[in-house]
């Protein structure tokens, strides 16, 4: 970038553009806590209290449940609960709780995120506003099913600003539909993101209360934004014990910083700390599948791999040089059930 610099001074070039003014401080910015070897576990020390504090996640607290079941219903392959509990006060978060047929108490058990889309309903593969009838999913985003097919049970959480929660009592709303409760939530020292890690870690106290859930086989998998979701998830929540983010791992400098994403995947200050390695090496030495697509073009492979690289490296580190894989789909920005799943079992045995 600097033999740019200068070319640029030769040509009298003119940089009008921000972005070329930000992709030079991303070239020229080392994220202080950046793993640079050493003890994992000291350095996870570190990180992980300064990442709590730049997602802004709301402060852990006593606030009741109040979880009840709305409808009980029968799948294909288990049984479907719909359910509500309080993340915080006016934050309700609805679910559906999916458990395979003839399967003992405690289940190993995924929560499930969706990304930008019409919400949850597509993890069931039923429709949003009449969950009797069929919903076709493309992509293998029928999550919910994925679990089940593999004798997991399933928590299908709605995130903020998808789905049943999407923005309703504003009377005008950006068309993505999260950069308005993006925006404000940056206001109140929060983020968005923050606040759907948050209401994961409701959906575990949930989880916990239930009783049939082995919570020592708790995990949180998603796609897209439901990806970066479960990204921070794991990087933050003791709780969480295996993970599988799809087509949302890759460097910063590569996707969020190069090509058009909303605001919903930004976190303040978040550089100047880490890149995206350094927050899923968070999780080592825990069982980790990183799904990506080959054409993915928001979170293209070349920066899948760069920062895969230096997870592993995190991994190893560690000692799990095994526990993380990486999986590429032959296709695009989607998930990948089988060979996802595949490796999944692989790490989790
Ligand atoms: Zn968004």
């Amino acid at each position: 970038m600097e033999g740019r610099a200068r070319v640029d001074e030769e040509s009298g070039e003119l940089s009008l553009s921000p972005s070329d003014n930000h992709r030079y401080l991303v070239q020229h910015t080392t994220p202080a806590l950046r793993f640079s070897g050493g003890d994992v576990a000291a350095w996870q020390e570190q990180l992980r209290p300064k990442l709590r504090e730049l997602l802004g996640m709301p402060e852990p607290s006593a606030f009741p449940l109040r979880a009840r079941t709305l409808w009980r219903s029968e799948l294909e392959l288990g049984t479907v609960e719909k359910v509500v509990f309080a993340a915080e006060p006016h934050a309700d978060v609805v679910a559906y709780f999916c458990v395979p047929y003839d399967r003992p108490a405690p289940h190993p058990t995924v929560i499930c995120l969706q990304g930008h889309s019409t919400g949850m309903h597509v993890s069931i593969a039923r429709e949003r506003d009449d969950e009797s009838a069929p919903f076709e999913v493309e992509g293998d985003r029928d999550f919910a099913l994925g679990a089940l097919r593999h004798g997991f049970a399933a928590l299908c959480i709605e995130q903020r600003s998808f789905g049943l929660r999407r923005e309703q009592t504003q009377s005008a709303v950006s068309p993505h539909g999260c950069h308005d409760a993006a925006m404000q939530a940056l206001m109140l020292g929060r983020t968005l993101v923050g606040e759907r890690v948050f209401d994961v870690d409701r959906g575990i106290d949930y989880l916990a209360a239930r009783g049939d859930v082995d919570l020592s086989r708790l995990g949180v998998m998603g796609n897209s934004g439901g990806g970066t979701a479960t990204i921070y998830a794991a990087a933050v929540l003791d709780r969480v014990r295996f993970a599988m983010p799809s087509c949302a791992f890759c460097t910063y400098a590569d996707s969020i910083m190069s090509i058009y994403h909303c605001a919903d995947n930004y976190l303040p200050g978040l550089l100047r700390w880490a890149e995206a390695a350094d927050v899923l090496g968070l999780f080592a030495p825990k069982p980790l599948v990183v799904v990506a697509g080959r054409d993915d073009a928001i979170f293209p492979l070349t920066g899948v791999r760069r920062a895969y690289d230096d997870l592993r490296t995190i991994y190893a580190a560690s000692g799990a040089g095994q526990q993380c894989r990486l999986v590429i789909g032959d296709g695009g920005h989607r998930f990948y059930e089988k060979q996802a799943w595949q490796a999944l079992l692989d790490v989790l045995r």
